[in-house]
């Protein structure tokens, strides 16, 4: 049976809860039924990740900068909010990624899709990974697979199939640079399935990747397809990655604007320190008597019968409490984690680490730029002990970054195995990026500003069983208390389409159950 949900609250005014809003907002429409929506947001802006900062004529991003346009919940939600014409691709010219290895910038190696040979000729003629490193690579295809269906670390698939020296010169920073983790920690089901899908169907993660090769053109027609059919025929940029013209806040921005116009409650400086059931006495006892702290919604009429000793009363830091008949917590792992674990074995969440980056923006004039940025940027596999572990030549990679004449480029420091960058203060983590982009890009300008933004627990890394652990506290959390959900980055993929279509099912399920 439909439970009698009237007010929503959504925990976390990231991607993830302005866009559960948006979608409770809609579905309540199609269902003919009118919700309250209030989303309680801990900082002082709307965002979460998202946080784009438009300075002299740059747009600058502080957190992600773009998103996969294969995965179509952005480009749906874009449309939904008129922001189709706002999307930017990448520069066609700037396709070119180096990797630093040896203390030198080198065009990362032809032939690879995500680390993993699918075009072997291309591949043998790389100068990055050694003869016997190559062989050993290869050997896989003569490897038999792995038979049992239990979960693995992706550095642990990784080695096992194509040794540790493809590990350590590619995968690593390639892959664990998504994440900004430890491949030997991350889970490979939650990560990169993909991978274990193909050793299964294929009998070799190399074979997988070569008939995927194949298909690519019919692949790529058909995703251009979807991708024109999910946004109503318009055409969109053809490039992997897109973002909005005035950066990914430009989302943000629209959601926010979209969800007042509908009567959605927005509210920031409100964190949640506590979630009570109905049956904890407070809640309960108050609301039958009609004396709930801080009603949702102005309209909201005094809580009557249907919802009387059903709501759940979330407690805020600064002592008011909200309640709700149902509640999605959009939250950082520990944050979630810890409002769940009175009431469910949250542990999924309390134990998932985090790992912290710093992103340096250095923003230069051209007539003192010394170096042609002709590519999109670098990586740096950990081994080669710099600050720097991937860099974006922004400008060059995005038009819409830096005015004319100017030059932008965007630095990582920072590791799940090494958080230790972060505490270095502005000079010192400026000095080792300019360190850094001086001994590998021969890049000696001075920039005329710098931005730092340090990402403290910014990036979730999925344990080896994460999925599993994920479906069983789902499970409990149903069985548990009913009425609340939990989603977001720390769940399902951390990527924002990820975010958006998680959003999305979680507001179908909070009006659907
Ligand atoms: P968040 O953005 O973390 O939002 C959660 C919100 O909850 C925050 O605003 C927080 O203040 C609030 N909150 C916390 N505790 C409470 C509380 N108790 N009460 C109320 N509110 C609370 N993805 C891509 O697709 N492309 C990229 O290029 C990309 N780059 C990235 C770069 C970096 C540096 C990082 C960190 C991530 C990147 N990602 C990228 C991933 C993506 O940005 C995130 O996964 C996504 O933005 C997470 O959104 P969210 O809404 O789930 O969580």
């Amino acid at each position: 049976m439909r439970r009698d949900v009237r007010r929503v609250a959504v925990l976390g005014g990231g991607i993830t809860g302005l866009s559960a809003a948006f979608y409770l907002k809609r579905i309540a429409k199609e269902q003919g039924r009118n919700i309250e929506v209030t989303v309680l947001e801990k900082s002082d802006r709307f965002g979460g990740k998202v946080n784009t900062l438009r300075k002299n004529g740059f747009v600058i991003e502080r957190g992600p900068d773009s998103f996969l346009g294969r995965k179509l919940p952005m480009l749906r939600l874009a449309r939904e909010l008129d922001l189709l014409d706002e999307l930017v691709g990448t520069n066609p010219q700037a396709t070119k990624t180096y990797l630093a290895y040896g203390g030198a910038l080198h065009p990362m190696p032809k032939g690879l899709n995500l680390g993993i040979p699918n075009d072997l000729g291309a591949f043998a003629r790389n100068s990055v990974v050694s003869p016997l490193g190559k062989l050993r690579a290869l050997d896989e295809l003569r490897l038999p697979p792995k038979t049992d269906d239990g979960d693995e670390s992706v550095g642990g698939f990784l080695e096992r199939r194509l040794g540790r020296e493809m590990v350590e010169r590619i995968g690593e920073p390639l892959l664990a640079g998504i994440h900004a983790g430890d491949l030997y920690k991350l889970g490979l089901k939650a990560t990169f399935p993909q991978f274990a899908e193909m050793e299964r169907k294929y009998g070799s993660v190399i074979r997988g990747m070569i008939e995927a090769r194949k298909k690519a053109p019919v692949a790529g027609a058909k995703a251009a397809e979807a991708r024109s059919a999910a946004v109503g025929g318009a055409k969109i940029p053809p490039t992997a990655f897109l973002t909005f013209r005035r950066g990914l806040s430009t989302l943000i921005e629209a959601l926010e604007e979209r969800l007042r116009a509908e009567g959605c409650e927005l509210r920031i400086d409100a964190e949640v320190t506590a979630i009570r059931k109905p049956a904890d006495g407070a809640g309960g006892a108050e609301a039958a008597a009609g004396k709930a702290t801080a009603e949702i919604g102005a309209d909201t009429p005094a809580v009557g019968a249907a919802s009387a000793g059903t709501a759940y009363r979330l407690e805020l830091a600064d002592g008011s409490a909200v309640e709700a008949d149902a509640v999605l917590l959009t939250l950082p792992a520990f944050a979630t984690g810890s409002l769940l674990a009175p009431h469910v074995d949250a542990s999924a969440l309390t134990t998932m680490d985090y790992a912290s980056v710093a992103n340096i923006v250095l923003a230069y004039d051209a007539r003192d730029f010394d170096h042609k940025l002709d590519g999109s940027g670098f990586l740096v596999p950990h081994g080669e002990g710099r600050a720097i572990t991937a860099s974006t030549w922004t400008s060059s990679k995005w038009g819409n970054t830096a005015p004319a004449g100017k030059r932008l480029i965007r630095c990582y420091v920072g590791h799940s195995t090494d958080a230790s960058a972060l505490d270095l203060s502005d000079e010192e983590l400026t000095a080792a990026v300019k360190r850094d982009l001086r001994e590998l890009m021969g890049l000696t300008a001075e920039p005329e500003f710098i931005e730092i933004t340090r990402l403290r627990r910014s990036m979730p890394q999925y344990p080896v069983g994460h999925t599993d652990r994920i479906a069983a506290l789902r499970h409990e959390l149903a069985e548990r208390l009913p009425g609340i959900y939990a989603t977001g980055a720390p769940f399902d993929g951390v990527g924002l389409p990820d975010c958006v279509e998680m959003a999305k099912a979680a507001a179908e399920q909070m009006l659907g159950d």
